[in-house]
């Protein structure tokens, strides 16, 4: 099994600012020299000749890091060129310490997805927050590529879901592996020396245990069981609580209820992360100033909650719950089931789609779901287009309004009276920049670097109209994941889990505790619940808070065994 790569990624430093390019490049060398080709440039125009040489010459690069400041000015304008010639390169500036005059150009490089990260220029030896800074860099880059070690290989189509979705779902779960498209000379030949008969694609090599596995088209459960994932928990197992869904919420309360010395399982069906694992880049939660890869967040919180000794289980669906006397029985898609005094619904919700593949392609980077306000400042100036009726469509088109030159709202109803509060139409109409736009569906659009224009569909009249569109803000509802919880909690209109006040007429036992539903014991965090805020932190703060309250429904709970024993 190879672990090495043929050639090594290259990473490329730029400044036109001679004291900057030599900081740069002697700290950038001096520690990654050994892995990375690092190659200096001495102003913008060398930078981009040698990025178009490397892109002509099929190397990899890793990562580009530009000066920017007054002394180098095109540093932004470098990093656009290489956004063009290697997507899959991070890219950062190098700001002086201090240089505040530039602060609001980067936050706003940094909003776009123009950057990845801003760096302070070494001013003195060790700078370990710079060092920080490109390690991780360079390990959100290396998340995203293949590097030769291939614990897993994958052969089949790289345009088909299936394959984006195992190399997605291998990748956000930190499992290196190799793709090979099948068309390729080396994809076949790999397919043909296992032997198969026209296989169903894609074909997945489990290629770390003694005998490597070889499954055609495997569903997720057949992978997890090859990988001994799928190791039966002990008929008798129970657990003092079993927190279903492995997003911020539910990892939150892993780790603090594992840390309280409570018998934890988690089990997911996907990877650990949830919907914040799928951002690049959050840049709203305390403590990260610079910002924060959703992966790199949530994966230390998985691995703090093994650490103090949560259970995980992997690849595995919840489809029903249940209580038996005080247990609670949660049944898997495995067709086995487990027990536990407690348990935490944190299965998360998802944001309706729009289904239009060139603009998914663009989420970061120009298309936004959510409100996203913490974009709004990167703004100014341009063209914004919201697209929603309900409320939270009206408050975004609100706020964007306050930072953007025009805010369009698509509608695709006839009017807004129904799905909209009167406060915020009024609000709207009385907002100068912006218009509202009914009878409309966002169809398509795109643009080589970003979005910059939109195809906006007349539904009355059928006709297509592109426009020029520097952003679009998606707010068409998110969907509970809580099919599952059919007959047994309750919930409300929408899916999302009902708590503690909201169910005052629904539970005569005693009134619920905060974040529990009408199932005792049963209590629900995150964006699955009814009301929540739908943030990173919230959920968080929602997972951690749950655990105090379980210990109190878990000490209730044994003074009534007492008592009746
Ligand atoms: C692209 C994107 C960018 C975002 N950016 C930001 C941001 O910058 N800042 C911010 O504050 N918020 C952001 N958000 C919102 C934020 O990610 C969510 O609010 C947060 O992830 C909610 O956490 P959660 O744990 O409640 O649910 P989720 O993150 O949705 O996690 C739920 C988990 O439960 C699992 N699950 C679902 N059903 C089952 C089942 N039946 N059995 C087992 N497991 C199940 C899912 O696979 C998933 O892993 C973003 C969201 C998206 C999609």
């Amino acid at each position: 099994m190879s672990t090495q790569r043929a050639v090594v990624p290259a990473i490329v430093v730029a400044s036109e600012h001679a004291e900057t390019c030599a900081v740069l490049s002697e700290e950038i060398r001096r520690r990654y020299g050994a892995d990375y080709e690092v190659t200096t440039r001495h102003g913008a125009d060398e930078a981009v000749s040698t990025l178009v040489a490397y892109r002509d010459g099929g190397a990899e690069v890793a990562l580009v890091v530009s000066g920017y400041g007054e002394h180098d000015r095109d540093g932004l304008e470098v990093l656009a060129r290489a956004r063009r010639l290697h997507p899959a390169a991070m890219r950062a500036v190098a700001v002086g310490w201090g240089d505040f005059g530039r602060a609001r150009e980067v936050f706003d490089a940094l909003a776009t997805g123009e950057i990845h990260q801003y760096l302070v220029r070494p001013e003195h030896r060790p700078d370990e927050e710079f060092h920080r800074s490109v390690t991780e860099l360079l390990e959100d880059w290396t998340l995203g590529s293949e590097t030769g070690f291939e614990a897993v290989r994958v052969i089949g189509d790289p345009k088909t879901s299936r394959s984006h979705e195992l190399r997605d779902s291998f990748a956000r779960n930190h499992i290196p592996i190799g793709f090979h498209d099948v068309r390729s000379d080396t994809g076949r030949r790999m397919l043909d020396s296992l032997g198969l008969d026209d296989p169903e694609l894609p074909v997945v090599v489990v290629r770390f245990t003694a005998e490597p596995t070889v499954l055609a088209n495997p569903t997720d459960l057949e992978i997890a069981d090859a990988f001994g994932l799928m190791e039966p928990l002990p008929a008798d197992a129970h657990f003092d609580v079993a927190i279903i869904g492995a997003g911020p919420a539910g990892l939150a309360a892993a780790v603090y209820a594992a840390s309280e010395g409570l018998d934890t399982l988690v089990i997911e069906a996907e990877a650990v992360g949830g919907q914040a694992g799928t951002s690049s880049l959050i840049r709203n939660y305390p403590g990260f100033p610079r910002g924060v890869s959703g992966h790199r967040l949530t994966y230390s919180a998985f691995q703090q909650a093994w650490s103090f000794g949560a259970t995980f289980q992997f690849m595995r669906k919840v489809t029903g719950l249940r209580g038996d006397g005080a247990d609670r029985v949660i049944e898997m898609s495995d067709g086995s089931s487990v027990r536990a005094a407690a348990v935490v619904i944190a299965t998360g919700s998802s944001y309706r789609r729009l289904d239009v593949p060139e603009l998914e392609a663009l989420i970061g980077n120009g298309v936004f779901y959510g409100a996203a306000v913490s974009e709004a400042p990167a703004m100014v100036g341009k063209a914004v287009f919201v697209v929603g009726g309900g409320n939270s469509a009206g408050q975004a088109a609100v706020h964007l309004a306050k930072y953007a030159d025009r805010v369009t709202l698509l509608v695709r109803g006839g009017d807004l009276a129904a799905s909209m509060s009167e406060y915020l139409i009024r609000e709207l109409d009385a907002s100068p920049n912006i218009s509202i736009r009914f009878d409309v569906e966002v169809v398509g659009g795109g643009g080589p670097d970003g979005l910059d224009r939109l195809v906006v569909r007349d539904r009355t009249t059928g006709d297509d109209e592109a426009v020029a569109a520097d952003a679009l803000f998606l707010l068409i509802g998110s969907r509970p994941h809580t099919g599952w919880l059919e007959g047994s909690v309750a919930r409300d209109e929408w899916g999302f889990v009902c708590t503690g006040q909201d169910l005052s007429e629904e539970r005569s036992d005693r009134p619920p505790l905060p974040l529990e539903t009408s199932m005792p014991g049963v209590f629900a965090v995150g964006d699955v619940r009814r009301g929540s805020v739908k943030r990173v932190a919230s959920a968080v703060g929602e997972g951690a808070i749950a655990v105090q309250y379980l210990h109190r429904y878990l000490e209730e709970m044994r003074r009534v065994a007492v008592g009746s024993s």
